[in-house]
């Protein structure tokens, strides 16, 4: 008997005849002995249906009340689950957020999860039912609800396998696993069937969104074996194994140095601002990003140009788009202090990362990328490295032909796609 974590997206819950089948691909696993906890997603499309009627509501709606909107999408899913499962003879209840309770920080439509009390959960799971949970949704300290930001469910499920001491958390999604990238937009992606969780939080963080950054950080700290499956295979069958988030020595040595690069990712929701005519002298830049970083807004990529004798010079950077409008306000107010002369935003960009450990022990990398993208005549707007990553800011009209380039370039192509 093991314990285990079962999460479905979007896609996989949407509409019944779905969410049948996933009600047969849990009771697979319930028959096998396991007792098993359910993490599930709104129907795919709702919560942003839900996040507009906010939006219509009011630009500036409280996010209190954003959230008690945006969580109910979750709250039906798993009520029609656990109905789903009842009805094909598997005992299953709901626990809602602050049912178990999940508390969270107050950080309204941003929380984090502080703790999940298992311990009535637990008792229900040892007398055989299965339990049945919204994802994306905690309670505050003020005892409200909360949601973890979009894509949290993978956060939800983590922390629930965390609490639990699930021996795995399996993350059923549209794809059949983790992909050198998005395989939607490369028909050639290469499927990893065992990834670094390190890998993996950098993948996630620079915008491959099959799993939310957040919940890669917490399986890794602490320790919870992730898996990436497809939850469209024969509901009543072994799934097809996925991949595998691991720490770098379940990988093996021979893995980690011969693949120089591991995937590629492609954020469109970043956008870019420059100032011109900054004033060229110590303490410049602070005055430009104290007031951002005090309005929490995080900061990404930043360029600033050498003056040639004129005294100022250029600084472009990027923000996260949905916070470009906060970020003018708030830059708008400190151009005396700053002393800029313009401000000039750009949300036609697309940021592509190149991600592999293989990095830190090979030179070259970011030449490479360069490279390939001059070949096909692809301005680079800016650049930032880590140590196992290479990031460049292009025009989003090029993303999918930089992608495709830069994945030919890394070698990274299927074989018998080619
Ligand atoms: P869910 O609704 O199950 O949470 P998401 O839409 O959040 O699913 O994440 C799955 C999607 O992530 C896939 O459909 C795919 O387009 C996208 N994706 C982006 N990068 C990758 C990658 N490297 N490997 C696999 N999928 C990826
Ligand atoms: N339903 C939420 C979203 O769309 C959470 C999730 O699906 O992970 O962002
Ligand atoms: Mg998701």
């Amino acid at each position: 008997m093991a314990r285990i974590v079962m999460k479905f997206g979007g896609t996989s819950m949407a509409g019944i005849e779905r969410i049948r089948l996933v009600a047969r691909q849990v009771k697979r696993e319930w028959q096998a002995g396991h007792q098993v906890a359910v993490v599930v997603s709104a129907m795919s499309g709702e919560t942003d249906r839900l996040v507009n009627f906010c939006r219509e509501a009011s630009p500036l709606y409280d996010a209190r009340e954003y959230d008690v909107v945006v969580a109910s999408g979750e709250q039906v899913t798993t009520g029609l689950l656990a109905i789903a499962l009842q009805a094909i003879g598997v005992p299953a209840r709901s626990w809602l957020g602050w049912q178990l309770p999940i508390r969270t920080s107050e950080a309204h439509a941003a929380a984090r999860i502080i703790d999940i009390d298992t311990a009535a959960m637990d008792e229900s799971l040892a007398r055989g039912e299965v339990a049945v949970i919204p994802g994306f949704q905690g309670q505050g300290a003020d005892g409200r609800i909360t949601t973890l930001g979009r894509g949290g469910s993978d956060t939800s499920a983590v922390a629930v396998a965390a609490a639990m001491k699930a021996d795995r958390c399996d993350i059923y999604t549209d794809v059949d696993g983790v992909y050198t990238t998005d395989p939607r937009i490369v028909p050639r992606a290469r499927k990893i069937p065992r990834i670094t969780y390190e890998e993996m939080l950098e993948l996630a963080s620079v915008g491959a969104k099959v799993l939310q950054t957040r919940s890669v950080g917490l399986a890794m700290k602490e320790r919870v074996r992730v898996q990436v499956l497809s939850s469209f295979g024969d509901p009543d069958l072994p799934p097809t194994p996925g991949t595998l988030v691991v720490g770098e020595d379940e990988i093996g040595d021979e893995n980690v140095e011969s693949q120089l690069i591991t995937g590629i990712a492609y954020d469109r929701n970043e956008a870019k601002i420059t100032l011109t005519a900054v004033p060229d002298r110590p303490g410049a830049v602070a005055t430009i990003f104290a007031p951002l970083s005090e309005a929490n807004i995080n900061v990404d990529m930043i360029v600033q140009n050498v003056a040639h004798g004129t005294g100022s010079t250029d600084v472009t950077f990027t923000v996260p788009g949905a916070e470009l409008a906060r970020s003018i306000d708030v830059l708008e107010k400190a151009q005396a202090t700053i002393g800029y002369a313009a401000l000039v935003p750009n949300t036609e960009v697309c940021k592509i990362s190149v991600v592999g450990v293989g990095m830190r022990s090979h030179a070259g990398v970011a030449a490479t990328m360069f490279e390939a993208l001059a070949a096909r005549g692809i301005n680079i707007l800016a650049i930032t490295t880590s140590e196992i990553k290479v990031s460049v800011l292009i025009h989003e009209d090029y993303t999918e032909l930089a992608v495709r380039v830069l994945h030919t370039a890394y070698g990274l192509d299927a074989e018998d796609a080619a």
